[in-house]
């Protein structure tokens, strides 16, 4: 049997190792006890404290005032009180006493001892607490081992939307989606792994009052004594509305751009409109005045093949004039959706033909020798005018750019669709260039010199969708374009452009382009 220890020993053992300070002073105020933790609190030792008066324990500043505490003993009062004691070299100890006067068996005051103690650190934990429950941002902390919140701010409460005590206890699974709360949980592990802050920049939560939030978040590593993680603490800025302001400051920037591009495409349209418009004006006033000038000169009418002469140039410069004008139409009718077909069956061999007749001569005339491969017998759904302007177009881009060089037309089937190549030898067009001559006044830089609004192509590529075909370039520098459209046989209820452009039942009746050769 082990001894059984006496009360008085027991006493003793508590009051050495209890957390409190334990002071006793006689009543002349000399000290006759201090404990270990009296001690540790002043930074001194208790054996150097005994004997000395608990008056010089006191902070200068604070000793009137516990003065008046001390004659409270005296009268044999209890009493709690704060005091600023003073440490071994000085410093000031905030401390909260508990005081009480001691008597002996005859009840004669003796003395009073006071249980000390420092709340500093109670004060420190305090300040932080505050702190941490005002900051602005989300401060959480999670236990590593189950990821479960033990610590949740104020911000958190009202950016999750929920209370502490809904929260505390509860891992991301319980409150989060899943989907989030995987995300949440795997960054934890990376975080508790690699004892290392990680940054989260942006992360969706779903707030249960203000809906979807994005968070920019630290998560950081608490590690234990023995360099474990212990807790995981989280720190996260709400940057919804920082993100909104930052999308709309984009998309005014981008509305602005846009805005100054369509003024810069329009200057730049202007200047090309008016500068193509202007050269066959030119070109037709001279004629015009010159044959006036022969007339008031001679006061005779010019021979029939001198007429016939002015009036074909004419005739051509007001051709040329038409077009341009309805190429402009066409893309406004295409801007505005307007722009209609009129399907009937073509048989596309004829449709060809007929325009590499009308192209005969001009093609004579830019040496370039045709060669030709027609199937019989291509029937279509197409609008005949549209389709022949888009032919028309091809074979006067081809004078335009490749003059001088043999040229080869095919049209055959190819499953359900008619396949249409028109390739020619002239000076090819850069790859990185290809898709831009389909875009309006897409022009490729080769072709300054040569007269054009770059809207060809262009109107080409919406009929031919409009079709639900299409059209595209095969082309090298130096080694001539291959231009391929592709065009079902039957009428196909999926345009690729607009629906509103393809308007099949409506016809069409307006002038497009004067599809002689241009
Ligand atoms: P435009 O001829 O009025 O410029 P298009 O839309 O018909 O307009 O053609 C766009 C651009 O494509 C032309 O400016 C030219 O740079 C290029 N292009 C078209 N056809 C050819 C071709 N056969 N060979 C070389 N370049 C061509």
């Amino acid at each position: 049997m082990p001894n059984q220890m006496p009360p008085l020993e027991i006493l003793r053992q508590i009051i050495a190792d209890t957390h409190e300070g334990v002071l006793v002073a006689d009543c002349d105020g000399k000290i006759t006890y201090a404990n270990k933790r009296m001690a540790d609190i002043l930074g001194r030792s208790s054996q150097e404290m005994i004997g000395t008066l608990a008056y010089d324990l006191i902070a200068p500043s604070s000793r009137e005032d516990w003065l008046k505490h001390v004659e409270l003993r005296s009268q044999g009062l209890k009493e709690e009180y704060e005091v600023v004691m003073s440490g071994k070299d000085g410093t000031p100890i905030l401390t909260a006493v508990s005081a009480m006067p001691l008597y002996d068996d005859q009840g004669n005051y003796i003395g009073s001892a006071g249980l000390v103690r420092d709340v500093r650190l109670a004060q420190s934990r305090t300040f932080l607490d505050s702190l941490i429950e005002n900051l602005p941002n989300m401060v959480f902390v999670k236990d590593a081992k189950n990821l479960r919140f033990v610590r949740f701010n104020k911000a958190g409460e009202d950016l999750v939307g929920l209370s502490r005590s809904e929260l505390l206890g509860k891992n991301d699974f319980d409150i989060f989606p899943k989907e989030q709360a995987t995300f949440f949980v795997q960054k934890d592990r990376e975080v508790l792994a690699g004892r290392e802050i990680v940054d989260i920049p942006e992360e969706p939560v779903e707030s249960r009052t203000k809906g979807t939030r994005i968070l920019h978040t630290k998560k950081i590593p608490v590690l234990g004594k023995d360099g474990k993680p212990e807790y995981l603490l989280g720190i996260a800025e709400d940057i919804t509305e920082q993100k909104r302001a930052e999308q709309e400051r984009l998309r005014i920037i981008r509305e602005q751009a846009g805005v100054e591009e369509r003024e810069r495409a329009s200057r730049e349209f202007l200047t090309i409109a008016s500068h193509e418009l202007k050269t066959p004006m030119t070109s037709l006033r001279i004629q015009l005045q010159m044959a006036i000038r022969n007339l008031a000169n001679t006061g005779k009418a010019p021979s029939a093949e001198k007429l016939r002469k002015v009036l074909d140039t004419s005739a051509l410069q007001v051709d040329r004039l038409t077009r341009l004008i309805e190429d402009l139409l066409d893309v406004s009718r295409i801007q505005s959706g307007k722009l209609s077909f009129h399907l009937e069956l073509v048989d596309l061999s004829v449709l060809m033909l007929d325009v590499l007749e009308r192209y005969r001569e001009p093609l004579e005339a830019a040496n370039c020798v045709l060669n030709l491969h027609i199937e019989e017998a291509v029937n279509a759904y197409v609008d005949r005018g549209r389709i022949e302007q888009v032919i028309v177009n091809l074979i006067s881009n081809v004078l335009k750019y490749a003059p001088e060089a043999p040229l080869s037309v095919s049209l055959s089937k190819f499953e359900q669709q008619a396949q249409i190549e028109v390739q020619d030898h002239g000076p090819g067009i850069e790859l990185n260039l290809q898709n831009r001559i389909f875009e309006r006044f897409g022009r490729a830089s080769s072709s300054r010199n040569i007269a054009g609004l770059g809207l060809g192509l262009f109107i080409s590529q919406q009929i031919v969708e409009a079709h639900g075909g299409k059209i595209r370039v095969e082309s090298e520098p130096g080694r001539g374009s291959k231009f391929v459209i592709l065009l079902p046989l039957k009428p196909t209820n999926q345009p690729m452009v607009n629906k509103s452009t393809y308007t099949a039942e409506t016809n069409v009746s307006e002038g497009y382009a004067n599809n002689s050769p241009r």
